[in-house]
């Protein structure tokens, strides 16, 4: 069986994004116990909506109930996970040993061990293999060697992150948020005070303590063949232009790898567009080698603002195409238009509308609806770009 793709979801349009960009499965947040306090989140009526449409395409929705529980926290969290079974949900995924056990006792949905358990041994697995988990989510800090010897040892499903922001700390080690703003980074409160600069006094120079992001796309292969069931992307707070773009990038390499199709070339296009949709450079971290000072961010929190995602398709009439407008472009630009299907389409803009229907020169609202005449065939939820390839 192939290995799974699983997408970051915060919010059921980008849940359908994932979705058909090419994810096998999607991970989100109910209103409460997840680890993205900020993000949209779901509720209740658009987790089942949600797992209606990704069943609808064969695709599984897994719930995150992984914040560090408290005695307040349990009070109506087995009401909460009664309501979301019955949603639709396929999957938990955990990090209080409670919750597991009560899950494991009373209903029937497969349940996933949070990263935020920092599994890294085998014997561990072993042990949660007895207790009849599932899937264990590794800390992203165990190297590949060990993940190896995870695999041999235990029949147990595994699953690593392959891509997006990293924690300095081990995951759901860290209090930083905590003392600096009173948010609880594993309640979901995380203020990324890792990212933030520090100095020691007025003279020193600024530093932070942020880490590089994780990029995986030259290890897919060799993942593929120790055995790793899943490959988790992080995020879900990113946009839904940087998952159809980083989604339907993993998408092409795997299938390429498994049709055995996978070039050098294929590759470094590939990485090409991961690192230009990305905003902070990245690293494969532990996998191959001890992290060290080269993936880290000494000085300033290295993002860029991206402004390449420059409109999403969401309505159609004939060739008369309705875009929500991100960022600024204009007539005559060359840009290239991505679509589910795995296309990357070239395309120069010589006409643009505003919702009204008149003809303008530039679209630089963000967030306003315009209209384009594109001579193709263009399924919903298609995005516009600046070119990456040329
Ligand atoms: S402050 Fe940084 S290291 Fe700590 S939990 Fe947040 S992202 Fe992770």
């Amino acid at each position: 069986m192939k290995v799974e793709l699983l997408s970051p979801a915060g919010d059921l349009e980008r849940l359908k994004i994932a979705c058909i960009y090419g994810a096998d499965a999607v991970y989100i947040g109910g209103y409460k116990y997840n680890l993205r306090a900020n993000a949209t989140n779901f509720s209740l009526s658009e987790i089942k909506e949600g797992c209606k449409f990704a069943h609808a395409l064969g695709k599984k929705v897994y719930l995150t109930l992984n914040i560090a529980f408290h005695n307040e926290d349990l009070d109506l969290v087995y009401d909460y996970i009664k309501e979301v079974v019955d949603a639709g949900i396929d999957a938990f995924i955990v990090s209080d040993l409670s919750i597991v056990k009560y899950i494991k006792d009373n209903f029937k949905v497969e349940v996933h061990l949070s990263t935020q358990d920092s599994i890294s041994n085998y014997r561990s697995v072993k042990y949660l293999e007895e207790e009849k988990i599932d899937r264990v989510v590794l800390a992203r800090e165990v190297r590949r060697d060990d993940i190896k010897e995870i695999i041999r040892k235990t029949n147990m499903d595994i699953e690593v992150f392959i891509h997006g922001a990293m924690c300095t700390f081990i995951s759901g080690r860290c209090a930083l948020s905590n003392y600096f703003t009173n948010r609880d980074s594993n309640r979901g409160g995380c203020a990324q005070i890792c990212r933030f600069c520090f100095s020691i006094n007025s003279e020193s120079e600024p530093f932070s303590m942020a880490v590089k992001d994780l990029n995986m796309a030259l290890y897919i292969k060799d993942m593929i063949a120790i055995g790793v069931k899943s490959f988790k992307i992080e995020g879900r707070m990113r946009s839904p232009f940087y998952l159809a773009v980083v989604i339907s990038s993993y998408r092409r390499i795997i299938d390429a790898i498994y049709s055995n199709t996978l070039t050098s070339n294929l590759l470094n296009k590939e990485l090409k567009i991961l690192s230009r949709v990305s905003n902070r450079e990245n690293s494969s971290h532990f996998y191959d080698k001890e992290a060290d000072v080269s993936d880290q961010y000494y000085s300033g929190r290295g993002e860029n603002s991206n402004q390449d995602y420059l409109g999403i398709i969401y309505k159609k009439d004939n060739n008369l195409y309705t875009i929500r407008q991100r960022n600024y472009f204009k007539l005559g630009d060359e840009v290239e238009i991505i679509t589910p299907n795995m296309d990357i389409i070239n395309f120069k803009v010589t006409n643009l509308y505003n919702e009204k229907g008149e003809s303008i020169s530039v679209a630089n609202q963000a967030d306003s609806i315009i209209k384009i005449s594109i001579d193709k065939d263009l399924p919903i939820f298609s995005m516009i770009r600046k070119c990456y390839l040329k």
